[in-house]
């Protein structure tokens, strides 16, 4: 009667929104002044107000036919042009409005890509901790998903890599800023990951692609860089979302880049147009493209987020918790004090502190703190950190 793996994945609870319920449920019955819910990763600062201005100009200037009409499949050609400029300008790129598609923001970015690449056995690798549906996307398209770990500072294992890559390898998915570690991995890494790439595309006799997930790209503290993959290993495609960076997330706006230097890049190129076809995009938002074409190099007030982390950081620490400062993202991943992370995210909610224990992340051990919520809210959640900690004896 249906699909046995869609049914699987619509029923299975997902972790993270059973905990945002629960809040939901938990606010109303204590007053929301009262719960200190981290679960979810929406963006609390607002978009920069020449967001709103451009979408009044645009509602004001544009006739409704042309705005509100149908684009072509990969997307406006002034837009596309406008992203691919952006592009070549800040990372000295050498893009071409035909490398750029644009999507639905970085969920429909890497449905597209995947699907764009998947053959048969096709096996996709990524490091854990990960966005946990990377494994339905990846399963979606008929391809296998598989993780490598990080290190303790949650930068990618290399050697762990070597050791799991194989002939079925098609790519491998980077996302740095990472959800949920906050990590951004450091130039070296990269480095390193780029040559284990070109060495085993060599003994495989295909390229292994490069997925990069970059919706936090630009949610970057003390001046960390990151560096841009396509200068850096020739078979990248770019997934960008414009969610967090501009505070858009349910404006579903975002593009898929592929490097000029890609082995058969417009074979590639076109296979992405075909992926989006045939996954029924038909072209992302109208409105939403021509914002974001003149909102190029514009972020959300990422001092915010960065206060938060600081202030997070800190007080976790001197509780005695153990966290590693995320450089990036709006996540911090802490360790939990007992074996089991369910355990502890329950131990937790006693203290009306919602935390998304780490398992669905691929790792055993931690729990996720989104902090992208009001510097008003962690500073009164302090206490409560305080208290779980004693109840800990740390
Ligand atoms: N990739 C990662 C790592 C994410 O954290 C998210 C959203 O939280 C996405 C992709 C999907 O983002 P979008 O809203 O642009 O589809």
């Amino acid at each position: 009667m249906v699909s046995e793996k869609m049914y699987a994945w619509g029923a299975s609870p997902s972790v993270i929104r059973d905990l945002f319920e629960y809040g939901n449920k938990r606010k109303a019955e204590i007053g929301a002044e009262n719960v200190y819910d981290f679960s979810i990763g929406n963006p609390s600062v607002e978009p920069p107000t020449k967001v709103r201005e451009v979408i009044e100009e645009l509602l004001r200037d544009t006739d409704g036919v042309t705005l509100h009409g149908y684009t072509s499949g990969p997307g406006d050609m002034g837009v596309r042009k406008s992203v691919c400029d952006y592009l070549n300008k800040t990372y000295g790129a050498n893009l071409t409005p035909n490398l750029i598609y644009m999507t639905c923001g970085a969920a429909a970015s890497l449905t597209i890509s995947l699907r764009a690449l998947c053959e048969e056995g096709d096996e996709f690798l990524t490091f854990a901790p990960f966005f946990p549906e990377y494994r339905v996307f990846t399963e979606s398209v008929g391809g296998r998903f598989g993780a490598v770990a990080c290190d303790e500072e949650f930068q990618p294992d290399i050697g762990e890599l070597k050791h799991k890559i194989n002939e079925h390898t098609k790519g491998v998915i980077l996302n740095s800023p990472n959800n949920p570690s906050g990590a951004v991995v450091r130039e070296e890494r990269i480095a390193e990951l780029c040559d284990l790439l070109r060495e085993c595309s060599a003994k495989y006799g295909h390229p292994i692609v490069l997925i990069a997930d970059e919706p936090y790209r630009e949610l970057v503290y003390d001046d960390v860089k990151v560096p841009y993959l396509m200068n850096y290993y020739d078979d990248t495609i770019i997934c960008y979302s414009y969610s967090k960076s501009l505070s858009l997330p349910g404006e579903r706006i975002g593009y898929i880049a592929v490097s000029d230097k890609m082995t058969s890049a417009e074979r590639v190129y076109l296979a992405v147009c075909g992926a989006g076809r045939s996954l029924g995009y038909v072209c992302a938002p109208s409105l939403m493209q021509r914002v974001i074409a003149r909102c190029q190099g514009l972020t959300s007030d990422v001092s915010i987020y960065r206060e938060n982390r600081d202030i997070l950081t800190e007080a976790l620490r001197s509780d005695g918790f153990s966290v590693v400062q995320p450089d990036g993202a709006f996540y911090l991943f802490m360790k939990s004090p007992e074996p089991s992370a369910g355990a502890f995210s329950e131990k937790a909610k006693e203290f009306e502190l919602l935390l998304v224990p780490s398992d669905s992340f691929g790792v055993p051990g931690y729990v996720r703190i989104s902090y992208c919520v009001s510097t008003d809210m962690i500073r009164r959640s302090l206490p409560a950190f305080k208290q779980l900690a004693e109840s800990y004896n740390l």
